[in-house]
């Protein structure tokens, strides 16, 4: 195995204009000629609709292509532009990301939405430093945006960016910090051709999602083969260099499936909750690490709702992943004793029918819950 000619990333950022990207006349011209033979026909590839593209990005951020598909059209038929997002019900925005995870972003699209409709005109604006004042618009969003949407010529960078460019010039160092982050958004920005930096971006992300991928990147079908250093250096799958994953963090928490004259009762979050704000479960409590369930639900559930429950039976037990928790949930069957339910712990409580649970916006681990619980 060779050495690989690493770029030292203590260089001056001025070195990036002058000479940081070797080659890139030929990048440019390969990486193109290949992106318009090669790239994939996508919904959001067939518009230069601003709304249409913010709305793409946002979504393809934590989720895969073939699954957003779907979602992008159903979401567009349901809100065809930022006033009909604008002036939707939160909660109808939030049933229909449902399925995608990582609600902030649902919440943010339409407090952007609402921004755009009373500052913008409706209009989304064009510049990167208006894109990022807007909720939920990062750096990455505001450049794909005004690239593709707009014609800027602005970098864009995501994870799929990051892994070419670091394989293709062997940028050691940890791409979520300084000192390589900077470098890595200098160096996109030198690479641009001037005019087309919206296929430029594109194509840099295609060749990252379909050939550089990240375990087995198919580098003798690669358009930039003959300029990747890290294929010269044969360490490839050494870049990008990444940060340990955390531990994800053991979570228990005891949910109340409390029925009543045929109805479940499902509780809404509080808006300013950490997780799932705004959103439709069943009330459930945290448990310590040795904490016995069903004495704690049964408080838990009076504090939350006002209700006195009789905790029955255990229904079901599931663990889900959010973010860095790992989470089990055990689900047991429950009777109300005494009381009128209340919102005292929620922004809202109600006695659904178990038909009316699929109209609410509910976390996946909890949509699992109303069809297992459900069933007969
Ligand atoms: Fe990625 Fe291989 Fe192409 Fe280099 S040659 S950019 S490692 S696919």
């Amino acid at each position: 195995m060779t050495t690989a000619a690493h770029t030292s990333p203590n260089a001056p950022p001025e070195a990036l204009g002058s000479g940081l990207a070797p080659g890139a006349d030929r990048i440019r011209r390969d990486l193109l000629d290949w992106y318009g033979k090669q790239r994939r026909s996508l919904p959001w590839r067939d518009t230069r609709d601003p709304y249409c593209i913010w709305v793409s990005e946002v979504m393809l951020q934590q989720t895969q292509v073939a699954t957003v598909i779907a979602f992008y059209e159903r979401w567009l038929r349901r809100f065809p532009d930022v006033a009909a997002l604008a002036g939707a019900e939160t909660e109808d925005v939030l049933r229909a990301w449902e399925g995608l995870g990582y609600y902030s972003r649902a919440r943010n699209l339409q407090r952007a939405a609402r921004e755009v409709v009373s500052r913008h005109g409706g209009c989304l604006p064009a510049s990167v430093e208006a894109l990022l004042a807007l909720p939920g618009i990062g750096r990455y969003s505001a450049g794909a945006i005004a690239s593709i949407a707009y014609g800027a010529d602005e970098p864009a960078i995501d994870g799929n960016i990051v892994r070419v460019l670091t394989r293709l010039f062997a940028l050691p160092g940890d791409p979520k910090r300084a000192p390589l982050s900077r470098r890595l958004w200098l160096l996109a920005r030198e690479l641009l051709p001037s005019g087309r930096a919206g296929d430029f971006n594109q194509a840099l992300m295609e060749l990252g999602a379909t050939v550089c991928t990240p375990r087995s990147p198919r580098c003798a079908s690669c358009p930039l083969q003959g300029q990747c250093a890290a294929l010269r250096a044969d360490r490839v799958l050494d870049y990008p260099e990444s940060a340990p994953r955390p531990t994800p963090t053991l979570e228990r928490r005891a949910v109340a499936w409390v029925k009543k004259n045929g109805r479940v009762l499902a509780v809404r979050a509080p808006a300013g909750a950490a997780r799932w704000a705004g959103m439709w479960q069943f009330p459930d409590i945290e448990l310590g690490a040795q904490q016995a369930p069903k004495t704690a639900l049964a408080k838990g559930i009076e504090r939350g709702t006002g209700l006195r429950v009789l905790v029955g039976e255990r229904l079901l037990a599931l663990r889900h992943q959010v973010t860095r928790f790992r989470i089990e949930l055990e689900v047991f069957d429950c009777a109300v004793s005494d009381g009128r339910a209340r919102a005292l712990a929620y922004d809202e409580v109600r006695w659904l029918r178990e038909g009316e649970l699929g109209t609410v916006p509910m976390p996946a681990a909890h949509r699992k819950i109303a069809r297992s619980a459900a069933a007969p």
